[in-house]
């Protein structure tokens, strides 16, 4: 790696200011109900705590308009303090005398959370003194943050001016390291496989892979919108008129570069996306106009799964259908299981977070692939071949 990481400081006695991503889901009654974001910071927190830092953490929560007590972190530091097995502190604000005061009474070995930065809306406008002002509590400053590290905000590029030594965590490096294999020197066959909702989000993604990929495999909603294009009747299904033309010019140059784009050849219809819909599977030139393509179908399923089969290197984005309901979940747990095989095999396989990454979760299998990103938007991002602000603020080694 290019920038300083934990490894290049000592952190013995030194305020180790950290920006993590505890973005996690909590339910009504505030309580986390997936804590592998906070799971996947441990070893940069038991690092520093090891090593005798005082440890500063931050982190946004959700999209608050204000301080709100929903979106307090307080729930996170008692999840950290269970998963640590050592008492979290945790001071109700993230900048302030009450803050400070916390920090200057943090002892060697000890670990303090701060509250929600995004209570201030100068945090995602990169306000300079707010950034400043979190740049005081530290004395170096790490980030492991992958998940919002395609955001210039106070915490993750702000403060780096303000500090000497800005390092990536542990997580942030594993982060890079996979995806970065991937898109620098991925072992052949590479096979991308894309889904979701809308091309829209994902046309940059498609254009750097077709570039770099053997095989690009297209499910979810967003193969509609190609297939109108082509002048197929598609029904209800999920269609991005503004992106037609737009379809058009990827199938056109994916045939001029002789790339391998494989979109579906069958589809799971139905007339609504419920568990009680009565579905069946057409080929993609029998869709009736009054139902949608939910999932991909068994015959897409087969060609998928010989194209994934030859794979050396897999990065995974996106759900094959409506995969929140489990009439349409099929195809998305298939593609999972199908990656875990493959990953048994040696090959190397890749989930760019978000709704894969859930599907893989419900599917059990988040042990049995090889990386799963914490940063949906991150990693789409960086497969867009996009360099990541949080990341390019850190300090040169
Ligand atoms: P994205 O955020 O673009 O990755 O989209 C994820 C969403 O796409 C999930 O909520 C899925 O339910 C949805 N999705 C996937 N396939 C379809 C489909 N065939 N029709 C409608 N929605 C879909």
């Amino acid at each position: 790696m290019e920038k300083l990481t934990i490894d290049d400081l000592q952190l013995k006695d030194k305020r180790v200011l950290v920006r993590v991503d505890f973005n996690v889901p909590l339910d009504k009654k505030c309580e986390v109900t997936d804590d592998r974001r906070i799971v996947e910071s441990l070893p940069t927190i038991n690092k520093i705590l090891q090593d005798g830092g005082k440890l500063i953490l931050m982190s946004h929560l959700g999209r608050p308009k204000g301080r709100t007590q929903e979106l307090s972190l307080l729930p996170v530091a008692k999840r950290l303090e269970k998963l640590l097995g050592k008492p979290v502190k945790f001071v109700n604000d993230c900048i302030g005398p009450e803050v400070e005061k916390a920090v200057s009474g943090l002892k060697s070995g000890e670990c303090l959370l701060l509250e929600n930065l995004r209570f201030y809306p100068e945090e995602e406008k990169n306000n300079p003194e707010f950034a400043k002002k979190l740049a005081g509590l530290g004395d170096i400053y790490i980030n492991d943050a992958f998940g919002t590290a395609h955001r210039a905000h106070a915490s993750t590029e702000g403060v780096t001016k303000y500090i000497q030594q800005c390092a990536a965590g542990y997580l942030m490096q594993k982060e890079l390291k996979y995806l970065d294999m991937a898109l620098s020197h991925p072992k052949r066959p590479f096979v991308a496989i894309l889904g979701g909702a809308k091309i829209s989000g994902k046309i940059d993604v498609i254009e750097n892979l077709m570039n770099k990929v053997d095989a690009l495999l297209i499910g979810g909603g967003m193969s509609f919108t190609f297939f109108k294009s082509m002048g197929k009747e598609i029904g209800k299904s999920l269609l991005e008129p503004d992106k037609i033309d737009m379809a058009k010019e990827i199938l056109k140059q994916a045939k001029e570069k002789k790339v391998n784009l494989v979109l579906p050849v069958d589809v799971v219809v139905a007339a609504g996306a419920t568990d009680d819909a009565a579905t069946k599977i057409v080929g993609i030139d029998n869709i009736p106009p009054d139902m949608q393509g939910l999932d991909i179908g068994p015959k897409t399923l087969d060609i998928f799964s010989a194209e994934l089969k030859k794979a050396k290197t897999v990065v995974w984005n996106g759900p094959m259908g409506v995969f929140e309901v489990k009439k349409f979940a099929t195809g998305t747990i298939r593609v999972a299981e199908i990656l875990a095989g493959i990953t048994q095999n040696g090959a190397t396989t890749i989930v760019g977070g978000g709704d894969s990454a859930a599907a893989v979760t419900q599917a059990g299998l988040e042990d049995k692939l090889t990386h799963i990103s914490t940063g949906g938007g991150a990693s789409l991002e960086f497969l867009e071949g996009k360099v990541l602000p949080g990341v390019a603020a850190l300090t040169d080694k």
